[in-house]
């Protein structure tokens, strides 16, 4: 008889989550972790410690700007404390790991602390024990793409990753991010607020790739407007250290002349492989595709019977909630049962200011298709909530089948684009019609009320407009 029913390895937002579904669904279930604490990437330096930063900077922004005297709120000497701001991310990050661990306990998952590596396709080693299972869920997540030339230093704090620039001990003076993806903007956004003069270097002629190219365009004009300096069509070629300071040789993507330019501070987000080292997936009879995915098929389970894959390590985006919404589908089918993740609806948000959120299809994806469909666009500069707030930047863009109607992609910028975003998943998951968006009543006064009058645009009828 085996260990365990269901060994995870990797406590991530994939691992733990498909973990203590496991053990809720009856299974006799432990979970490898490597790191000290529960959480993985998301929890420990990924989604928890920047978006703490992100409200942390964005308050002193507010108190330090003058951007509140508009509303009669005079404030002078707002001072920055770094170490403070730090400590509470820190306090905010150790709350919800140890949250991690009580529901491990409470759920009865053992958490096998140590490196998993197969022994067979019924067996791992960890923490210099053997451990066998009937079943496993490889959930390892994955780590920062390096770029080639470049060496990364997050304890110099000169050129950093995503760790390193969550960690920072002062404000760089001039911050040079290398990616224009989602991690450049957010932690860009972050020491931008507190003081540094930011540049992005993106090798691609707009940022953030895979959103549709009106939200990519006009993002990129309202952080510019923020003062960020914004190279697309760039490349860096090296980056050399001394003392306390970093050149960059960057040229046009397409080649030409080379030029320089001097930072403080390096940041390299130019996206995250996924993590199969030291796995021995080959004692296991597995291996992995070209990009170093485990690939899966419907029920997550891999090429070789009782070994499932979820999150990062497989194909697709690499996202904390479709991590956890793969990890309980995976447990479940483990369980018996039929578990369900849409990957044609999993949501997407930059954590800046304005965020930027989007589901389902962007327009270029539906040209290139062929299909055919009609756009409606709301802009927040006429919603009423936005306009009181003074909080008018961004719009919402809707698409929509041109015959069935039914919404196909929604695209939102606004300071609540992540919490909004999610009226359109839930919708679009009951293949809703730009009509149903229409007529369904929201509350008044509310950025809500803008999905309503764009999914009116479609039909050419908005009300505000
Ligand atoms: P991970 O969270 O990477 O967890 C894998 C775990 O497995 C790790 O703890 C690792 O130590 C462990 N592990 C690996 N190999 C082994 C082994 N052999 N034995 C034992 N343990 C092992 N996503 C969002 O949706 N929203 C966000 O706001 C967001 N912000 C982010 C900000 C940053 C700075 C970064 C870097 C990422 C962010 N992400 C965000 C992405 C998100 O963190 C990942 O998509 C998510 O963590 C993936 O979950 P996972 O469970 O697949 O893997
Ligand atoms: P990314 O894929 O979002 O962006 C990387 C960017 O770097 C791209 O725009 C790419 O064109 C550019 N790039 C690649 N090579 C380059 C080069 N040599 N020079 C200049 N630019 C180059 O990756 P990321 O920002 O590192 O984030 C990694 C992953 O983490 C993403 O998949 C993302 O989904 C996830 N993440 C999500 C969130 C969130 O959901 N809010 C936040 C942070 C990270």
């Amino acid at each position: 008889m085996s260990d365990y029913d269901l060994i995870v390895i990797g406590a991530g937002p994939g691992g733990y989550v498909a973990a203590i579904r496991g053990a809720q669904l009856g299974l006799k279930t432990a979970c490898v972790e490597s790191r000290e604490t529960l959480g993985g990437t998301c929890l420990n330096v990924g989604c928890i410690p920047s978006k703490a930063l992100l409200h942390a900077s964005e308050l002193y922004e507010e108190a330090h700007s003058g951007a509140l005297e508009k509303f009669g709120i005079k404030l002078t000497g707002a001072k920055l404390d770094l170490k403070t701001m730090m400590a509470e991310k820190t306090k905010a990050v150790g709350e919800l790991t140890g949250g991690i661990e009580f529901l491990f306990k409470k759920n009865k998952v053992d958490w096998i602390k140590g490196h998993a590596a197969f022994e067979s396709d019924k067996s791992i080693t960890a923490g210099g024990k053997s451990y066998s299972a009937d079943n496993f869920i490889i959930a390892t997540g994955s780590s920062v793409t390096p770029l080639p030339g470049v060496k990364i230093d997050n304890a110099k704090g000169i050129v950093v990753d995503s760790t390193g620039a969550l960690e920072l001990p002062k404000v760089p003076k001039h911050m040079v991010v290398i990616g224009g993806g989602v991690i450049g903007l957010e932690l860009g956004s972050v020491w931008r607020r507190l003081g540094a003069k930011v540049t992005v270097v993106e090798f691609l002629d707009q940022i953030l790739p895979g959103m549709d190219k009106d939200i990519r365009k006009d993002s990129a004009r309202i952080f510019k407007k923020q003062g960020f300096d914004i190279k697309t069509s760039t490349k860096v070629t090296g980056v050399a250290v001394k003392g306390k300071k970093a050149t960059l040789t960057v040229e046009p993507a397409a080649g030409g002349d080379a030029e320089t330019i001097e930072a403080d501070a390096v940041l390299v987000s130019i996206g995250r492989r996924p993590n199969t080292e030291g796995l021995a997936l080959n004692k296991a009879g597995l291996s992995t595709n070209e990009r170093g995915q485990i690939e899966v098929g419907h029920d997550f389970q891999t090429s070789v019977k009782g070994i499932y894959a979820i999150g990062d390590v497989v194909p697709g985006p690499m996202l904390a909630h479709k991590a956890e919404d793969e990890g309980v589908a995976a447990a479940e089918f483990i369980a018996g049962q039929t578990g369900i993740v849409n990957h044609e609806l999993i949501p997407g948000v930059v954590y800046t200011y304005p965020e930027v959120a989007s589901v389902g299809k962007t327009e270029d994806e539906l040209k290139e298709a062929g299909a055919n469909y009609k756009v409606g666009k709301f802009p927040f500069s006429a919603n009423s909530r936005a306009k009181a707030n003074r909080d008018t930047e961004g719009y919402v863009k809707v698409i929509a089948d041109a015959e069935s109607d039914r919404v196909l992609g929604v695209h939102v910028i606004s300071s609540l684009a992540g919490t909004l975003i999610a009226e359109a998943v839930i919708a679009m998951e009951f293949g809703a019609t730009s009509e149903d968006f229409a007529y369904t009543c929201h509350a008044h006064p509310t950025h809500a009320e803008a999905i309503k009058e764009a999914a009116m645009a479609v039909q050419g009828k908005p009300i505000h407009m």
